[in-house]
C-alpha cells in the first residue's frame, strides 16, 4: 500500500470527507483512482473505515428515552425488593424457630 507522492490525493480525500465516492465524484478523477494506486488503497482503506464507522455507530444506539428510563425504573425496583426480601426471610425463620420450640 503506498500512500505518498500523488497530485491527486489531496482531492481524493476530499470527495472522500465529504462521502461524495463515487456517486459525486467527477469522471476525470475517478478515472485517475481506477488508474493511480495510491489512490485506489486510500479509497479502498477510507470507505472501509467509514463502514465500519457507520457499523459501530449503529450498534451502539442505546434505544429510545422511554425505554431507558423503564429498564432503569424496573432496576430500581429489582434492587429495593432483594433489599427488603433478606431481612424477612431471617424474620420468617426466627418466627419458625420460636414457634418450634
Ligand atoms: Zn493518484
Amino acid at each position: 500500500m503506498i500512500l505518498n507522492g500523488c497530485a491527486y490525493e489531496k482531492e481524493v480525500m476530499q470527495v472522500l470527507s465529504r462521502g461524495g465516492w463515487p456517486a459525486a465524484c467527477p469522471v476525470e478523477l475517478r478515472t485517475h483512482v481506477n488508474a493511480c494506486r495510491s489512490c485506489a488503497d486510500m479509497v479502498q482503506v477510507t470507505a472501509s473505515f467509514q463502514r465500519e464507522r457507520e457499523v459501530a455507530a449503529s450498534a451502539a444506539r442505546i434505544g429510545t428515552p422511554g425505554a431507558l428510563w423503564w429498564r432503569a425504573q424496573l432496576r430500581r425496583r429489582n434492587a429495593a425488593v432483594e433489599r427488603i426480601a433478606k431481612p424477612l426471610m431471617g424474620a420468617h425463620l426466627f418466627a419458625l424457630f420460636v414457634c418450634a420450640r
